[in-house]
């Protein structure tokens, strides 16, 4: 179709056409990420997370990937306001802003939510953003601002302020200086990591989890598979949330030797059994345990 042949009642009308077209793009988009995001089918390409997958494989900026993430998560929670975003009377920015909302004031009663929510339709983003600045004026939540030291930057990445003593920051110059290494942020995520896999494992030690016929891996295989794998995720290189796993389950018999563990991070992990035990028995056990 040649748009410059168009006379202006065809073209205005062409262009709500296309938008309605988007709209319901948008539903059936959000839909497909949940799905992705259910099967964790993001691992088998090798990311570690749906925003790495948004970002790197659908090319998503990060702040689009963000959006689209948070209204996927609302439309799985609220599957009542789907129609609202095929008919365009929701928008991403309305869901963001009403998710924001949410997290910020804590609403998570499904009833409450729908409630906001519908207000929010048919709204440009100032008049929801109005809406928005007036309820958190009613539930008191306005000002000051809550003392949050730890704020959600992406999906995946939190903000958090911590006060350290001079003491401990000195020693955490030493540590910089040690490890050749200018980022704070990893130095400090490894040294996080470390003290609580620690913690996490010596506590398990002490609970005599070590049973003969236990899944039990032992701290020295542990030591040798996070070498061996220069502590990332063997599948997708993430160092976030690393886990030990059974190559061969061992529900299935697989063995807790070195040669038969991984380490993975949490998402390449829940990728795995659902690939080793399938969808619907993974679903169930998720949701109960999630
Ligand atoms: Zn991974």
């Amino acid at each position: 179709m040649d748009i410059t042949k168009l006379d202006d009642k065809q073209l205005l009308e062409s262009t709500k056409n296309l938008i309605k077209q988007e709209q319901k793009l948008l539903s059936s988009i959000l839909l497909h990420l949940q799905e992705i995001e259910r099967r964790k089918l993001y691992c088998d390409l090798g990311y570690s997370s749906l925003y790495d997958y948004c970002l790197k494989e659908l090319r998503y900026g990060p702040q689009q990937s963000w959006r689209r993430i948070n209204a996927m998560r609302m439309l799985k929670k609220l599957p009542e306001i789907k129609s609202s975003i095929e008919n365009g009377s929701l928008t991403l920015s309305s869901i963001n802003l009403a998710s924001n909302l949410f997290k910020e004031a804590e609403i998570d009663n499904k009833a409450d939510q729908l409630q906001i929510i519908s207000g929010m339709k048919m709204t440009t983003q100032i008049e929801c953003e109005e809406k928005i600045f007036q309820i958190k004026k009613k539930l008191g939540i306005l000002k000051p601002l809550k003392k949050s030291f730890i704020r959600n930057i992406t999906p995946d990445l939190l903000r958090m302020h911590v006060n350290l003593s001079k003491e401990t920051f000195e020693k955490l110059q030493k540590v910089k200086n040690l490890m050749k290494e200018d980022d704070v942020d990893k130095i400090l995520s490894r040294l996080f990591d470390n003290f609580i896999i620690q913690s996490i494992e010596s506590k398990r030690e002490n609970r005599n989890f070590q049973a003969s016929n236990s899944r039990y891996i032992s701290r020295k295989v542990k030591e040798i598979v996070y070498k061996r794998a220069g502590g990332k995720c063997e599948n997708c290189h993430s160092t976030d949330r690393l886990e030990y796993e059974h190559k061969i389950p061992f529900a299935k018999g697989g063995s807790n030797d070195e040669s038969n563990i991984q380490l993975f991070c949490a998402n390449c992990n829940k990728r795995k059994a659902i690939r080793d035990f399938g969808l619907n028995k993974m679903d169930y056990y998720f949701s109960s345990y999630s």
